[in-house]
């Protein structure tokens, strides 16, 4: 969230994230085109200004702030070029939001290979955290699709590909900003012959049934999800509903409707017109909520054709969302433990309800093998991503402790969900560190490009 947007002379504005936690002042800083975004960027290197490019504010902590600097919205950055489509290749600017590209490449037959639960994130921004979907299984994460990135650094613009360059390409893929900024990717898209998910719908009493159903689904479904009733306690702990898809095939469709298989409607609609002056996310309400969607989901539901919007993004349903949480905000916690820690996760949810904080939402994927970017988040194993009000009192102390155990188990929490990670922690939970520093180093000496996120875990590792 920008409170204000300004342009090159204006001053500072406050700038945050998603969970609305910690803003800070920044001058916000209109990128006009991409010779705009070259000359703000060396000029910043010049006069030593601390600079970020910034997209559609979708992290949730504070990544994509810059305190005291200039943060670079890119969103104007918003050039498609379908002319490759045939090959299944858009070359797009930054700042394109993966909602403005499918309304471009659904309805002739693309969709994008990777996405996270919003529309309303740009590729600048789903390159930098190297993104995830409800695929990672099977498909990966987005870097595995981006063949090229056209990058701003301060000595000026530089193409970066896997085989020019396959060092700084890989640190830009969960790099957070810190190597440049993304001006243009080439990005490779996956065929589809309808607009359609064809979804079964299936019940799990508890973690361990959630977990074996999900372990059995990898192999037959492109898609799959698990939404956990955190609030369930005892021998229901972990129960949950999983959503299990893949593109509808056009014989899917019913014959009516099989002339219009690629229209596209994207979510939207009803917004939060204003900001409440406390939480209204309660936890007696999420625990209903949360009866209510585990009693509504029957035992198993198969092949129930949904739109990609409800199956892929159904919280884009209501417009700015994140303003229920009142103004001390939320966080998502989000991490990944290997295969054979499912202890951790079950731990992880114990640990919360001991201490009387319901995650409002919590959701449980499989990732598959890591992609080759030293800090790109997912590895193989189980996630878990969970969100938080901040308005409960002694939260951060929960917190810190989910850390230490996750940590325990080798494993790691997502930078694009963070804000209040402690630095210690950063080295053991991304030990390809001093690969990417040194990535880090050759283009950017100075460190000219920083996030408070980075200010917050990674300034005493320069
Ligand atoms: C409802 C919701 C669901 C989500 N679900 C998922 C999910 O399933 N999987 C997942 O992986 N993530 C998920 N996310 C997180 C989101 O995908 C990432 O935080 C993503 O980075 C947000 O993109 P953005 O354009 O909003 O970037 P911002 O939040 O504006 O910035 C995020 C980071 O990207 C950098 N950045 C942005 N633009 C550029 C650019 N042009 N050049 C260089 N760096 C840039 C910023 O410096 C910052 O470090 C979700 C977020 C929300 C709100």
């Amino acid at each position: 969230m920008i409170d204000s947007v300004t342009d090159d002379r204006v001053a500072a504005s406050l700038v945050s994230g998603w969970g609305r936690a910690s803003p800070s002042a920044a001058r916000v800083v209109t990128v006009r085109s991409r010779r705009h975004l070259e000359e703000l960027v060396v000029g910043a290197g010049r006069s030593a200004t601390p600079v970020l490019a910034r997209g559609l504010g979708r992290s949730y902590g504070d990544a994509a702030q810059c305190a005291g600097g200039m943060v670079l919205d890119c969103t104007p950055l918003g050039a498609i070029a379908i002319e490759d489509l045939d090959e299944g290749i858009v070359r797009v600017e930054g700042g394109v939001s993966l909602d403005a590209l499918l309304r471009e490449v659904v309805p002739r037959g693309w969709f994008v290979p990777v996405t996270p639960g919003t529309a309303h994130v740009t590729v600048g921004g789903a390159i930098a955290a190297d993104v995830h979907g409800k695929n990672h299984h099977r498909d990966g994460a987005f870097g595995s699709y981006v063949q090229r990135i056209e990058l701003v650094t301060p000595s000026g613009g530089v193409e970066v590909a896997p085989a020019s360059d396959p060092e700084l390409f890989w640190a830009t893929l969960g790099g957070m900003g810190l190597t440049g900024a993304i001006a243009e990717a080439d990005v490779r898209l996956h065929r589809i012959e309808t607009s359609r998910m064809l979804v079964d719908t299936v019940r799990a009493r508890d973690l361990d049934e959630c977990m074996e159903k999900l372990s059995d689904s990898d192999a037959s479904y492109r898609y799959s999800v698990a939404w956990v009733d955190c609030a369930a306690r005892g021998s229901r702990l972990g129960r949950s509903v999983l959503s299990l898809g893949d593109h509808a095939a056009l014989s899917d469709l019913p014959a009516a409707d099989r002339a219009k298989a690629l229209d596209y409607r994207p979510s939207g609609g009803i917004g939060v017109p204003f900001a409440p002056p406390v939480n209204l996310v309660q936890p007696m309400a999420i625990a209903a909520a949360n009866e209510l969607w585990y009693r509504k989901a029957r035992l198993h539901r198969a092949g129930e054709l949904q739109s990609l919007a409800s199956f892929f993004y159904p919280l884009d349903a209501v417009r700015d969302w994140n303003r229920l949480y009142g103004p001390r905000g939320f966080t998502q916690y989000q991490f990944v433990v290997p295969f054979g820690a499912e202890e951790t996760v079950r731990t992880v949810i114990e640990l919360l309800q001991a201490a009387r904080l319901t995650p409002s939402l919590a959701v449980l994927k499989r990732f598959g093998k890591a992609d080759p970017g030293p800090m790109s988040f997912p590895s193989a194993g189980w996630t878990l991503a969970l969100d938080i009000a901040l308005s409960a009192r002694d939260v951060a102390p929960v917190l810190d402790r989910l850390d230490d155990v996750v940590a325990d188990a080798q494993g790691r929490v997502y930078l694009a969900k963070d804000g209040r990670l402690r630095p210690e922690l950063l080295r053991e939970m991304y030990p390809r560190l001093e690969e990417w520093l040194a990535v880090r180093a050759r283009v950017d000496p100075t460190g000219v490009f920083v996030s408070d996120q980075w200010r917050r875990v990674g300034a005493s590792e320069r």
